[in-house]
């Protein structure tokens, strides 16, 4: 028999009271998909702490490990000790660890005690032992501000080194460039399991926009295929289904050990995907 591949699913903290009575829909719904974990975004700068804290422990309590994402840059070594010891005093054991980025107008300097996302690791395995599973983010297609991809690859390594379990990827689509992350990480010693992060898509002027800000790349057949589609909406849902799902095939066969998706607190597309890669129950 062959194992399925594991599946999570991550979601944003709700801003509206509405937006929080479908989040517990959506969470309901794939739940049923039995994946491994969910995860719950924390804004830039620690904009949305108390709305992270609330529904990663509202989830959590339900009963599928929640890991909250925690950023470090801008903040002190207090404050992030604050938020872990709550964190592990409500029985939370992952944590996805970031640097983030300083909302804009916070000047040049962090005025914080972190720099980098490996500060944050190498805080909590000094402080927590392995009382967390440490998830950190890995970019196939380079972090927009890297000054190299050489340098780049050698900070994810030394994040890894650092004492992280094992890394969610930023989106892409293109499939080549998570394998060559991969092989480039391996032949310089670092084996944790790199999970790609899959990017359903519903829309196409959100995930132009995002994906300009975020440093991801539409190959251009498929900007010029989702442009054609013009305001229809199911066409451009029909489309996405077939790309994102042959992505995620071609990941699954060339060795990806699980795979996350960015579900933006809607349930439909990542569901369609799981389903027509066979990872639902039944
Ligand atoms: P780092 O690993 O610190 O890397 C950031 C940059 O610094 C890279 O260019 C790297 O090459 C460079 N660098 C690293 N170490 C050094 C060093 N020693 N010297 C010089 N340069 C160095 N953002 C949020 O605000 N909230 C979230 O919830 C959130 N969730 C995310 C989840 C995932 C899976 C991913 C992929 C990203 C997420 N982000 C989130 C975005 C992330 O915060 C930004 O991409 C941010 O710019 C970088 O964070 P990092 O943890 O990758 O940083």
């Amino acid at each position: 028999m062959t194992m399925k591949t594991p599946i999570s699913f991550e979601f944003f903290p709700p801003k509206t009271e509405e937006g929080a009575v479908k989040l517990q829909q959506v969470h309901a719904e794939l739940s049923t998909l039995k994946p491994e974990f969910f995860s719950v975004t924390y804004g830039a700068g620690g904009s949305t702490q108390e709305r992270t804290i609330n529904t990663v422990l509202d989830l959590n309590a339900k009963g599928i490990s929640t890991a909250p994402h925690l950023s470090c840059i801008g903040s002190t070594t207090a404050l992030l000790k604050g938020l872990l010891n709550r964190y592990q005093a409500h029985g939370i054991n992952r944590i996805v660890a970031l640097r983030g980025d300083l909302p804009s107008g916070m000047g040049g300097g962090t005025g914080g005690d972190f720099n980098h996302a490996i500060d944050l690791v190498a805080f909590i395995r000094k402080e927590y032992g392995d009382a967390f599973h440490l998830e950190v983010a890995a970019y196939p297609e380079m972090h927009p501000q890297a000054g190299s991809i050489e340098k780049d690859i050698q900070h994810f390594v030394a994040k890894a080194k650092a004492g992280a379990d094992s890394a969610i990827t930023q989106y892409f689509y293109n499939a080549d460039a998570y394998f060559h992350f991969v092989d480039r990480i391996r032949a310089i010693g670092c084996d944790i399991p790199i999970i790609p992060g899959i990017m359903p898509i519903t829309n196409y002027s959100n995930l132009a926009r995002f994906s300009d800000a975020c440093g991801a790349e539409i190959p251009r057949w498929m900007r010029k295929q989702l442009e054609a589609y013009g305001d229809d909406s199911a066409s451009i849902k029909a489309f996405g289904l077939d790309v994102v799902s042959r992505l995620c095939e071609q990941l699954i066969a060339g060795g990806a050990p699980a795979l996350h998706f960015y579900s933006m607190n809607q349930t439909a597309a990542s569901k369609a995907i799981c389903d027509r890669l066979g990872l639902s129950p039944n």
